[in-house]
């Protein structure tokens, strides 16, 4: 069993230990610098990536994951999280980092501020057949993606200006979604990361 960890100082956290632990990993909770050289792969949730960005300074987490994560360790970030490992980010603020990692230019709150919250009907064909049941709040998309990012599922037709872009990114060891797959009970894509993890410690790809 992959021991994987959720970043645990904002954000859905509890949300994604249950639906690690449901697809079959050793999910525990992140707060200190020491756990993060305890765990062989790391989630981060969505909740407010300006807020997630300040708390990984003052705990002085940024450091020690922005290691692990150029070493190979695989990482998988939800809404907040897929902003956090973007490489750029558009509609920032002034003062915001990321963790970086991913070659991707991720555009926050992309649906409008005013749509608070967006759902569709996702084809994932990498997670399965059956397309996901996507909830978007507040939600990032993907502007554009660089070398050796692939896309795993975009917006389908029908929804105007978010149609098109893509929503679920692998880029090696790392994957990010806009959605929350988290809330809805549906673990494919959780299960889909812990496939990840493991095949990453097979191959030792995943420092
Ligand atoms: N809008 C938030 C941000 O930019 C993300 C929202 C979420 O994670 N549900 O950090």
């Amino acid at each position: 069993q992959p021991r994987i960890g959720v970043l645990a100082v904002q954000g859905d956290v509890r949300e994604h230990l249950r639906s690690l632990a449901a697809a079959g990993a050793d999910a525990i909770a992140v707060r200190r610098p020491a756990e993060v050289a305890e765990i062989d792969a790391l989630v981060l949730p969505g909740g407010e990536s300006t807020t997630i960005d300040k708390l990984l300074r003052i705990f002085e987490l940024r450091d020690p994951i922005r290691e692990r994560i150029a070493a190979g360790m695989p990482a998988y970030g939800s809404c907040a999280g897929m902003v956090l490992l973007a490489d750029s980010i558009l509609d920032g603020t002034h003062d915001q980092q990321t963790l970086g990692g991913m070659r991707i230019t991720v555009r926050r709150n992309a649906f409008g501020r005013q749509v608070d919250s967006f759902e569709c009907d996702l084809p994932m064909p990498a997670v399965g057949e059956e397309p996901v049941h996507a909830v978007f709040i507040r939600a990032p998309w993907v502007e554009e993606v660089g070398d050796a990012v692939e896309v795993l599922a975009r917006v389908p037709e029908g929804h105007g200006l978010a149609s098109g872009h893509p929503v679920a990114v692998r880029q090696g060891n790392l994957l990010a979604t806009s959605f929350h797959p988290e809330v809805t009970g549906d673990e494919r894509v959780h299960a889909y990361f812990v496939e990840m993890v493991q095949a990453a410690l097979a191959t030792g790809s995943a420092a």
